[in-house]
């Protein structure tokens, strides 16, 4: 489980930001979270308490996290398209060169503060 460092930087960075802008409390972070970015959303959950516990602004913030599906381009037609197995191609063209564009990142989608 690797996801206690990475909930750790999004609290310490919640709590820069909080303090920053002087807000006393944030309630609600609302974290993006890509199905091809290695984190687990349920061991993500699992460390948030214990990281917000060491924070000075986010004592009581809840966590909604949404799962961003992965989505890939094809580098030929452009088609979009949801990507299976690593070797297999567009489902429009066949063409086996394709880029991730989305759910490979982890982002702070929005806060909510009292
Ligand atoms: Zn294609």
């Amino acid at each position: 489980m690797h996801e206690m460092p990475i909930v750790l930087n999004v609290v310490r960075s919640m709590d820069v930001y909080a303090q920053k802008n002087h807000i006393p409390d944030i309630k609600v972070v609302v974290v993006d979270i890509g199905e091809a970015s290695s984190v687990v959303p349920f061991f993500f959950r699992s460390c948030w308490d214990p990281a917000v516990g060491q924070s000075y602004h986010l004592q009581n913030a809840a966590l909604e996290i949404n799962e961003i599906p992965c989505k890939a381009k094809c580098r030929k037609c452009g088609a979009e398209f949801r990507p299976g197995r690593s070797d297999a191609g567009c489902p429009e063209c066949g063409y086996k060169g394709w880029n991730l564009i989305s759910g490979r990142d982890i982002s702070i989608k929005e806060i909510l503060v009292e």
